[in-house]
């Protein structure tokens, strides 16, 4: 067998550790008394629009069509309307030939890097990162170069950014709005970056590939606004999910578009669609697929989350924590009261509280607090935030 898959198959991400702790945990002693915050599972339904489409769906399609095999890349109509929709929505530019529908965000991700990465090429991360960045760079033999960003306010450090970026790097990798940290790159920050990458290309003379991965696209608070990336910086990939925005993680579905404005654009989605072939990861679950025209631009239920910020930033603040308030997504990004954030998890776990530790992220000495919980979980939850805070005499 291959070792290498051995040991990812033996070895659960510290996220999924924690979350089958809890499952185990919840058993003993009643869910109610177990603080889970663990695992970024959406807790508010699908919107009511869901569940009618896909009635509508079932009782008027053909079932052989609704459930038969779509092209590999996608049915075109449904691709057509995602298509349609980012143009008119944030005048993406983009074109349903250069989309692919994915199980989720994670298959979009792998087949993008597949498609893009030879063994030794690097890629650039903004740290802390999403840990499973790690698993699907380095199954295509490159490697991951971290880049630690501003931890006063979660922003990338664009100097760093830049210094970070040689002649191996092929793709930077961005999540705006963040998991673990919520930031969410504005403007400004988005034209310096595609500054940099365009400076790059032309001092290497080849290109490098922006991906950007937002399964939080439409989890933001306040003013925050997410730029789309294709109107800033040619050769860019979108990796998209529906799993957050529609409540629906379970399902599977998402796409990656290439830009057509990406150099060889054509060869590229032609790389997508081969890394797709190579990976299994041929026509995405239908009945999903075709639900997708009739939702785009709907979401779930957010107001519990931006709810549970609040009380969460508040309430954590209040008992001497550190915390950045989070502009997007539904993670709180907490310093760790001791340099070992392990450590700290693992005094939480004593009062029942699931704190994710940092360190896969990328960035030890924190721990991620994922708040897309109820909120009585939250309120409930308080007290024992409290008698933490002051086992550390904060
Ligand atoms: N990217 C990020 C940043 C995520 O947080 C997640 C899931 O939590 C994924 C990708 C994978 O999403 P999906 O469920 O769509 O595969």
């Amino acid at each position: 067998m291959n070792e290498k898959m051995k040991k990812l198959g033996s070895h659960r991400s510290a996220i999924r550790e924690l979350f089958e702790y809890g499952k185990r945990r919840k058993a003993e002693i009643g869910a109610e008394n177990v603080f889970d915050f663990s695992i970024g599972n959406p807790s508010v339904p699908a919107p009511e629009a869901v569940k009618n489409e896909l009635i509508r769906l079932l009782e008027s399609t053909d079932p052989v069509a609704l459930h038969g095999y779509t092209s590999a890349q996608g049915d075109p109509g449904v691709r057509a309307a995602i298509a349609e929709y980012l143009n008119r929505t944030y005048g993406a530019g983009v074109d349903a030939n250069l989309i692919y529908l994915t199980a989720g965000a994670a298959a979009a991700l792998t087949c993008s890097l597949t498609a893009l990465l030879n063994p030794g090429d690097e890629v650039v991360l903004p740290a802390p990162f999403f840990p499973e960045y790690r698993v699907f760079v380095e199954r295509t033999g490159a490697k991951v170069v971290p880049v630690a960003c501003d931890p006063a306010t979660f922003q990338p450090d664009y100097a760093a950014l830049e210094a970070a970026i040689t002649a191996k790097t092929r793709v930077l990798l961005l999540n705006s709005p963040n998991n673990p940290t919520g930031a969410v790159i504005p403007e400004p920050g988005v034209q310096k970056i595609a500054q940099i990458l365009s400076a790059k290309q032309k001092q290497f003379g080849a290109p490098i590939y922006l991906i950007s991965d937002e399964p939080y696209r439409e989890l933001v608070w306040g003013n925050a606004a997410v730029p789309y990336l294709t109107r800033y910086y040619d050769n860019t990939l979108v990796c998209y999910s529906f799993s957050k925005s529609l409540s629906l993680p379970g399902e599977r579905i998402g796409y990656v578009l290439v830009s057509p404005k990406a150099e060889n654009a054509g060869d590229v989605y032609a790389a997508v669609c081969g890394a797709g072939r190579a990976l299994g990861f041929v026509c995405a679950p239908a009945l999903f697929q075709f639900l997708v025209p009739k939702c785009l631009g709907l979401t779930a239920d957010f107001s519990v989350y931006k709810k549970n910020r609040e009380l969460l930033t508040t309430g954590l603040r209040k008992c001497g924590f550190t915390v950045v308030e989070p502009d997007g997504a539904f993670y709180l990004f907490v310093k760790s009261p001791e340099p070992d954030a392990n450590a700290f998890a693992e005094r939480a776990k004593q009062a029942e509280l699931l704190l994710v530790p940092s360190d896969s992220f990328g960035c030890p000495g924190y721990v991620r607090v994922s708040y897309c919980v109820s909120t009585r979980q939250i309120e409930r939850s308080l007290p024992a935030f409290e008698k933490l805070a002051k086992s550390y005499g904060l």
